[in-house]
């Protein structure tokens, strides 16, 4: 998977199971002011586990 971003390699993000498992294309995308934190949604409702923090 290409991420089409540009911060540091080491920022955080949070992808839901979803779109790690490749069961649903990125449909919600927000990004942090204040920590540079990325999230990617599906845009499907979540548990509150599902969503994962990963390094790029
Ligand atoms: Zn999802």
């Amino acid at each position: 998977m290409e991420f089409p971003f540009y911060d540091s390699p080491d920022t955080a993000t949070i992808i839901c199971c979803h779109i790690l498992e490749r069961q649903a294309p990125i449909l919600y995308v927000s990004h942090d002011e204040d920590d540079g934190m990325w999230k990617l949604l599906c845009g499907e409702t979540h548990e509150t586990d599902v969503a994962k923090l990963v390094h790029r």
